[in-house]
């Protein structure tokens, strides 16, 4: 590990001086995968400043949203009363990622901003575009079991690792952020990045800027959500693919409304836009469940270890369409 300084910001504005202008600073929450990356020397700041002192509430809103502080953290939100009635989706997503003892120190902004898991990127004897630029992709012809069907290029096939960001993308959450050049908000679909030829850009983030809060908007019908994670083992592992889903339909059994997200398939949280513009108007029966799995997964492409992947998203979708209809069998 690279030595380093340690700094506690006492709020967004004092880390945002503290970090200014260096491009070797990082914001430190709580270190669940910073400070792995750091030992892997993956990552080698030479500051760190500590942004847990930021404000962690988990305020409703007058319009029925919900405020969240970037601090809280991930036990707090899945365990929150207005969460747990309201969006559904978004606890059990929580409850579905790492084990409780990360969940407790682990924060909504480091949540959404953990790296990838590609074995590749965390092992510095192997090549990768996304650790080092040009260097290759190990992962392309590989052990990729875990790697992207959707969105990728030949830069980088990683998937982005959160579940929480799956059921925010769901939910059309809003990032906001504070940075060096001032106070803005960005759609969390919008946040992260498709690989491209610059892997090694993540996000939208300017340098220096923090996040600050997620919004949430009012959705009545997230009161119908769930979220559902396949994996290889039942716990303390990343999705091989999941779903975030909240339906609304109406009295004669049509498609009112729908939110749909993928996890595990992309190199950011996946919402399934074809999907949702399939399904609206339309039975809400598994026919229409396959016919929208179907469009969403039309382009997926798949590499030695994965291509199961796009059958395997097309069952869940429609597995967790029909629980939300109360036909799961
Ligand atoms: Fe690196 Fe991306 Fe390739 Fe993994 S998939 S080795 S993160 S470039």
């Amino acid at each position: 590990m690279n030595p380093f300084t340690y700094e506690r910001a006492s709020d967004a504005s004092a880390a945002i001086e503290l970090a200014k202008g260096n491009a070797a600073a990082r914001y430190l929450g709580g270190g669940t995968n910073l400070v792995d990356l750091m030992r892997e020397t993956v990552e080698r700041p030479d500051m760190l400043v500590d942004v847990t002192g930021l404000p962690r509430g988990i305020e409703p809103r007058a319009d029925g949203g919900l405020l969240i502080g970037a601090a809280a953290t991930n036990t707090a939100l899945a365990a929150d009363s207005h969460v747990r009635r309201h969006y559904p989706l978004l606890a059990r997503a929580i409850l579905a990622g790492a084990s409780a003892q990360i969940r407790n120190m682990a924060t909504v902004g480091g949540n959404i901003l953990q790296r990838t898991r590609c074995r590749y990127f965390y092992d510095n004897a192997a090549a990768c575009n996304k650790r080092q630029p040009g260097a290759g992709c190990d992962a392309r012809d590989g052990f990729n079991r875990y790697h992207a069907i959707l969105g990728a290029s030949p830069a980088c096939v990683a998937t982005h690792p959160s579940d929480m960001c799956v059921a925010l993308a769901a939910l059309d959450a809003t990032v906001h952020l504070d940075g060096p050049t001032g106070p803005r908000s960005i759609a969390l679909a919008e946040l992260h990045r498709l690989p491209g030829d610059r892997p090694d850009i993540e996000t939208e983030l300017k340098p220096g800027e923090l996040i600050t809060a997620v919004e949430l908007p009012p959705l009545p019908f997230a009161r119908r959500s769930t979220y559902r994670k396949v994996r290889d083992r039942a716990s303390y592992a990343f999705a091989l693919v999941s779903v975030a889903a909240a339906l609304d339909i109406d009295d004669g059994g049509v498609v009112r409304n729908v939110r749909l997200a993928l996890g595990g398939v992309a190199h950011k949280p996946w919402r399934a836009s074809a999907a949702e513009a399939a399904l609206k108007g339309r039975p809400a029966n598994a026919e229409s469940f396959r016919a929208a799995a179907e469009a969403e997964l039309a382009a997926a492409t798949g590499l030695r270890d994965n291509a199961f992947k796009i059958e395997l998203a097309k069952r869940t979708i429609v597995a967790v369409l029909g629980e939300l209809t109360g036909d799961d069998a």
